[in-house]
């Protein structure tokens, strides 16, 4: 229920222009975002590199108002690539296609797209594409094949929480392919999307064997984008006890969630990447993260007492 009301909360302009002008929603929103701007998200990227711990950078918006933005987009990310070539560091970028026009058009999404992967791959860094709420599925999928014609180096992300999606990877299986897997992070209709989280979470499992035993394909890559430690460990079992080689999956994990679980699967020889946003327009983004965890819920809750200068602590201890 709480869930359901951040995630409609999230879409909702009203609420975005008042809470992104309070300052303990700004506060706590730095639990999650090491600063608005790319050099913030650069500097959080080299600190965990300096760890063992790869970065993912994704800059924060989504459904543009119009074309141009959306040029302006892919130009940014296009700076991001040579920065991240010049400073050597061992970063991806992840990008939403509505960021890159797919409201607008398809095709030319799509170009947008091209140009940010034919950069990448001049340097060697793969991209990965996000997956969006369910009306995006077909397109994002459409856009994925298209480039993953051009490059092996693109990934994309799959919702566990869809029922399509074991469908979908059916169809993906044979290209060889970056596979990001992900519960899902928007509000879906029960007809469509699992609303137990033990479905989600046998499905999620499901599909990680799936595509670890495909491993063999050239370009097949299992990101297990998930903070859940039961799964990290289901899934680490059925890698051991598959054979499967070190190099066919990485963890992927947002920044400042579980940091002590990603230290440890780097001691114990795993590739951990984090995904760091930036950017202005978190206000969306930052609801899903509030939605993912009852004790965020409890730590908006208590901010929202007046007086209440506890809640600061909680929020910043997690
Ligand atoms: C690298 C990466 C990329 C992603 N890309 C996409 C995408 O393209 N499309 C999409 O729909 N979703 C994406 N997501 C979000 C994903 O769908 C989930 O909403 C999110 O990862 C939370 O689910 P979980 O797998 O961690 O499991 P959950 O069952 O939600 O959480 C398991 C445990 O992890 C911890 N945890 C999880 N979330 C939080 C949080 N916000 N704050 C504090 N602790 C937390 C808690 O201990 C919790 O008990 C991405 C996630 C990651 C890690």
């Amino acid at each position: 229920m709480v869930r359901r009301l951040l995630l409609s909360a999230s879409t909702n302009a009203w609420i975005r222009d008042r809470a992104m002008k309070t300052p303990f929603v700004m506060r706590s929103v730095s639990r999650f975002m090491p600063g608005e701007q790319l050099e913030d998200a650069m500097a959080a990227a080299a600190r965990l590199q300096a760890g063992g711990i790869g970065a993912i950078l994704t800059h924060l918006g989504e459904n543009l108002g119009s074309a141009g933005d959306a040029e302006d987009v892919t130009r940014h990310y296009l700076h991001v690539l040579d920065q991240i070539h010049a400073a050597r560091l061992d970063a991806q970028i992840s990008v939403k296609p509505t960021q890159l026009g797919l409201d607008f058009d398809p095709a030319f999404c799509n170009r947008n797209l091209q140009r940010l992967i034919d950069r990448a791959s001049a340097y060697g860094h793969r991209i990965w594409i996000d997956m969006e709420s369910a009306a995006y599925v077909d397109s994002t999928l459409d856009l994925f094949r298209q480039a993953r014609e051009r490059s092996p180096l693109v990934g994309v992300a799959l919702q566990a929480y869809l029922f399509r999606t074991e469908r979908d990877l059916a169809g993906l299986l044979p290209l060889g392919a970056a596979l990001r897997l992900v519960k899902g992070a928007y509000l879906e209709s029960p007809s469509i999307s699992f609303s137990k989280k033990r479905d989600v979470d046998a499905n999620f499992y499901r599909l990680a064997c799936q595509i670890l035993n495909e491993h063999q394909r050239p370009g097949s890559l299992l990101h297990i984008a998930t903070h859940d430690s039961t799964l990290i460990d289901s899934v680490a079992r059925y890698i051991e006890t598959h054979d499967i080689p070190a190099t066919a999956s990485e963890y992927a994990m947002l920044y400042g969630i579980q940091e002590p679980l990603q230290h440890r699967l780097v001691e114990v020889g795993r590739r951990v990447r984090v995904l760091i946003s930036y950017g202005e327009h978190w206000f969306p983004w930052y609801m899903r993260r509030l939605a993912e965890r009852p004790a965020n819920i409890l730590f908006v809750i208590k901010n929202l007492i007046p007086g209440s200068d506890r809640a600061g602590k909680a929020g910043r201890a997690g």
